[in-house]
């Protein structure tokens, strides 16, 4: 079975040397992402002209010319429902601890009219970003604690309300593109099961352990972290099925190991680890590997000189077609 093998970046990240780079060391996916945080929203409405413009349009041609199918990673929710709707729609977003309704993050996910909002913002979107690979990760806020308490909401965990949220973007992703797959992003608050909401047709495990420890392979029992990181794994795969899902690492994430700061750290590949992830993520049932690789573009290749693209691609390859 072959696997598939991603790279993300941001849209500064990218140039034609880096695209050759990839597309040589036989990795399918170049995933574009704006940045997590509170700026989400403006990040996306950046690169969304990014990808729209004259560069933007070269470079993604010249991916495709490679075989290379570019896809937008975005936490997307705050640019389809902008917070500026809280003035006309204060019940469409989140009531806080409080009791108030807060614009500051996600939604309330039992709202028909928000729900239905997000759901035109995501197909209106879906048809400026048409993605080869018809993978659409349109994630919720990269926020902890960005839950809906209101009385209808209160019941559902955040991995619930999350799920109501990745199915309602997947429904306006696929009134633009029919074949389109939406994940849902299991990290932080959202790597429990969902129970009381289904996946609707389309909805893949996106699997994203932000918060392991990258000096130890992920099943390192011995490391309490990345233990709790997968211990509800096997449940989130039987319940969105394992064909489509997807590992959303941090193997070369030189954001991360810069600490979302640049100018970027000198970068190392672990590659014990990233067998070992492999070989674990294989034997759960995955057969698609991507890694954040933010922090080493333009800039690091004038500091540094040669990323391990190669040895990243071969490693995921040989360890996960095994
Ligand atoms: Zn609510």
């Amino acid at each position: 079975m072959s696997v598939s093998i991603g790279w993300i970046v941001h849209p500064s990240d990218i140039d034609p040397r880096l695209i050759e780079a990839l597309a040589k060391a036989g990795v399918n996916e170049l995933g574009v992402h704006p940045g997590g945080g509170r700026m989400a929203g403006a990040l996306m409405k950046q690169t969304l002209s990014f990808w729209l413009s004259v560069r933007g349009q070269a470079l993604r041609a010249l991916c495709e010319s490679h075989g290379l199918k570019v896809e937008c990673d975005a936490h997307v929710l705050s640019y389809l429902l902008p917070r500026e709707e809280f003035s006309r729609h204060p019940e469409w977003f989140r009531m806080d601890e409080d009791g108030k309704r807060n614009p500051d993050s996600n939604l309330c996910a039992s709202s028909p009219e928000a729900l239905a909002f997000l759901e035109k913002r995501a197909y209106e979107l879906g048809q400026k970003l048409y993605t080869p690979s018809h993978r659409y990760p349109w994630w919720p806020d990269d926020v902890r604690g960005g839950a809906c308490h209101c009385p209808a909401c209160r019941s559902y965990t955040k991995a619930e309300q999350a799920l109501l949220i990745t199915n309602a973007i997947a429904r306006g992703v696929k009134r633009a593109d029919p074949m389109g797959t939406v994940g849902y992003l299991a990290y932080q608050d959202t790597l429990e099961t969902p129970r009381r909401v289904t996946p609707e047709k389309g909805v893949y495990l996106e699997f994203a352990p932000i918060d392991r420890l990258s000096d130890t392979a992920i099943d390192d029992a011995g490391c309490e972290e990345n233990a709790r990181q997968i211990s509800n794994l096997p449940a989130l795969l039987d319940l969105f099925g394992r064909e489509n899902a997807r590992v959303l690492e941090y193997w070369v994430d030189n954001s991360l190991f810069s600490n979302w700061r640049r100018p970027p750290v000198p970068f190392q590949l672990n590659k014990e680890v990233l067998r070992r992830d492999v070989a674990y993520y294989r034997r759960a049932g995955f057969q698609n590997y991507t890694s954040f690789a933010c922090y080493l573009g333009p800039d690091y290749a004038a500091a540094y000189g040669e990323i391990p693209i190669e040895q990243y691609a071969d490693i995921i390859r040989q360890t996960g077609e095994a």
